[in-house]
């Protein structure tokens, strides 16, 4: 094999290793779709409509939840909260949160659940390492601070 050729290979090779380092940070970034469908889901969406929105965060019914600052009383499940003091700031349930609830947000040093967009589906539970992730009692949760609503939509906004 000439130099010429052997210089040729060294650089498939390394374009290969490239692309696929580039393929596992594609991936790690992605956003995760829970599968199969959490069991608590839009109730005003019909089914082809929930498995389209489920990859996205801009759904109509997130967008309006969003809009109006109101969780939808048809939801049965209570919404869940993160107790600070134990959080390591992983984002493992930032990311399990299916987008078209995304309700777990970055705000400031803090990870946060607007518990208006919270369905109380479980899925950011089981990826906690830590067991900080915790339902409310029924009734008792109180609305999202306002400087909590800065983040959905915005470009801190994981779900979009
Ligand atoms: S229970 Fe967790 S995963 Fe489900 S919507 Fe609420 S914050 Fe998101
Ligand atoms: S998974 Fe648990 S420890 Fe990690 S950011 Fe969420 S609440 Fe905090």
């Amino acid at each position: 094999m000439t130099e010429y050729e052997r210089s040729g290979h060294q650089l498939d090779h390394a374009a290969q290793v490239w692309k696929r380092d580039m393929a596992q940070v594609e991936r790690w970034h992605r956003p995760k779709v829970s599968w199969p469908l959490p069991a608590v889901v839009d109730s005003d969406r019909t089914w082809p409509h929930r498995i389209l929105s489920m990859a996205s965060g801009t759904s109509t019914a997130r967008l309006s939840r969003i809009e109006s600052r109101e969780r939808n009383s048809k939801w049965p499940n209570v919404p869940m909260y993160i107790d600070m003091s134990q959080c390591i700031n992983c984002d493992a349930c930032l990311r399990a949160c299916p987008p078209n609830f995304g309700a777990i947000f970055n705000h400031g040093i803090d990870v946060v659940i607007l518990p208006e967009l919270c369905s109380g589906c479980d899925k950011c539970l089981e990826p906690c390492p830590v067991d900080c992730i915790y339902p409310l009692l029924a009734g008792e949760w109180q609305p999202a601070p306002d400087d909590w609503w800065e983040e959905p939509l915005s470009a801190n906004d994981p779900y979009v």
